[in-house]
């Protein structure tokens, strides 16, 4: 259907119909996957700005598939406009290395994907001479209090990888924009069908594509969203001279992930808050952290800017750390593994030793785990969970 017909209707709606459209050539009611590298150029080139990035001339200035799944994720997070790269954190980095200057400084949040740590605490301010302060932002008086006349950039991740720590972003917004500065969220844990940060005050949002948007654990993506005027510098920069540029396949990949995203988020988001709620009241559990809970620090601030809590669970096991592996080893159904969103369940232990857990609560500073509820058939799940639970006599 029309692009322009989209706007306005419902999420299931966008999330199909969204950036395709009948091919011109054959007729196929699916837009193809166009694997080249350059486009033809008109008469005379010499007037083309070789590194523009509008128009169609070499596949890391722009590409058909990659403008398809951009028109799709603009439209599911209510944005003017999207750029999608390699990776989540091709996009990080794009965001990072665009807006920031020299003696600039930044906030962010002590809960965030490992790259952004390591992005803003190692490189970008011995490298770069960027200030960087590690905040708890899920505590807004921590935020305000870290403020200094020349902070550009609040960065926060929410729910926030792993602890699922949530941040309240319409204030964490008003806080920016009070002090001249932007807010950027990171929003792969939620995705757009339970979380949009634009409508709630953030000038950038950031997803790892290759989380639940595609969903399906084969293909890498990352995409950041927002008003033109502030994208389309970041395109310049990000895309056409950083490099980070997807793969028309994998932009291909994603979109036909996305297509059912919102069938997959209700699955994950009722599966994970049934699971949640087993493990909090199983004996052998040390703690369930997960923003649907009541128990969770921060559940109302969740209830209000959430519109489901996700498949994310933090929870640890009162068991040492051996007991932890071995529990993990015993799981049938559930796959010890990195990366999370995808179709199948995936656990991964994170230990002791992990060297940022000062950053989090006490609860996490004894290892724990991350778990991502896939869309397996919740009892399974559970049993899968009870079995392993059992043999280490924590049930
Ligand atoms: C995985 C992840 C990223 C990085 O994404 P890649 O696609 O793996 O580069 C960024 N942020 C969060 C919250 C993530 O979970």
């Amino acid at each position: 259907m029309k692009q322009s017909d989209l706007k306005g209707l419902g999420f299931a709606t966008q999330a199909i119909h969204g950036g395709n459209d009948i091919d011109g050539e054959t007729g196929a009611i699916r837009r193809p996957i166009t694997m080249a590298n350059s486009y033809a150029l008109p008469y005379d080139p010499t007037e083309m700005n070789w590194s523009s990035s509008g128009g169609r001339l070499y596949t890391r200035n722009g590409a058909a598939n990659q403008e398809y799944l951009q028109e799709k994720l603009a439209l599911l997070s209510g944005t003017e406009d999207c750029i999608v790269l390699a990776s989540g954190v091709a996009a990080l980095s794009g965001l990072f290395f665009s807006l920031l200057n020299s003696g600039d400084h930044v906030i962010f949040s002590g809960v965030t994907y490992i790259a952004a740590y390591r992005l803003l605490n190692e490189l970008f301010n011995t490298k770069f001479q960027i200030e960087t302060s590690l905040v708890d932002t899920s505590d807004l008086a921590a935020v305000r209090a870290a403020l200094r006349p020349n902070t550009k950039l609040i960065h926060i991740e929410t729910p926030g990888n792993p602890t699922t720590a949530v941040t309240d972003i319409e204030a964490a917004a008003d806080i920016a924009h009070a002090a001249g500065a932007y807010l950027s969220v990171d929003n792969t844990f939620a995705s757009p069908f339970n979380q949009r940060p634009a409508a709630l005050g953030a000038d950038f949002v950031v997803e790892s594509l290759t989380k639940y948007i595609n969903g399906h654990g084969d293909a890498l993506g990352g995409a950041i969203l927002g008003r033109t005027e502030l994208i389309d510098p970041i395109r310049l920069q990000a895309q056409v001279n950083l490099g980070g540029v997807i793969s028309p396949f994998n932009a291909w990949l994603i979109m036909r992930g996305a297509a059912t995203l919102p069938l997959r988020m209700q699955k994950h988001n009722e599966s994970a808050l049934e699971i949640a709620r087993f493990l909090e009241e199983t004996p052998g559990v040390r703690f369930a952290a997960y923003p649907g809970l009541p128990s969770h620090p921060r559940h109302e601030t969740a209830k209000k800017q959430m519109s489901g809590y996700g498949g994310m669970i933090a929870f640890a096991l009162k068991a040492d750390h051996d007991t932890h592996n071995r529990f993990v080893s015993r799981l049938r159904v559930i796959t010890s593994a990195v990366s999370l969103g995808h179709d199948e369940s995936l656990i991964v232990f994170l230990g002791e030793n992990d060297e940022r857990q000062y950053l989090y609560p006490p609860q996490f500073h004894e290892g724990f785990y991350r778990f991502s509820v896939g869309l397996e058939d919740t009892n399974d799940l559970i049993a899968d969970l009870k079995q392993a639970l059992s043999a280490e006599s924590l049930l």
